[in-house]
C-alpha cells in the first residue's frame, strides 16, 4: 500500500529540515549563512535515484552548491562531512 501524498510531502519536509540542521551543526553556530536543501531528479544517467542539492550562501553572498546522490531521507551527517 502506498502512502498518501500529504504524508509523503510531510516526510520530505521533515527530512529537508533535518538535513539543513545537519549542515548548520557541521558549520557551527558562528557560521552565519543560509542553507537550502532540495531533493530533485538526478540528471546523471548512471545514477538511479533522486539527488539532494545542498546550497550554502554566506553573508558575503558567496554561494557553494553540493550534490549528494541520495534521496533527502537517506542523507546522514557523514555525507555532510564528506562534501563540505
Ligand atoms: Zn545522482
Amino acid at each position: 500500500m502506498s502512502e498518501s501524498k500529504p504524508i509523503q510531502a510531510a516526510k520530505a519536509l521533515w527530512h529537508t529540515q533535518r538535513v539543513k540542521r545537519l549542515v548548520r551543526d557541521y558549520l557551527g553556530s558562528s557560521a552565519a549563512c543560509l542553507v537550502s536543501v532540495r531533493e530533485r531528479t538526478c540528471t546523471d544517467p548512471d545514477c538511479a535515484g533522486p539527488a539532494t542539492d545542498v546550497r550554502v550562501v554566506n553573508l558575503s553572498f558567496c554561494e557553494t552548491c553540493f550534490i549528494i546522490h541520495k534521496p533527502v531521507s537517506s542523507v546522514s551527517y557523514s555525507d555532510i562531512v564528506e562534501i563540505l
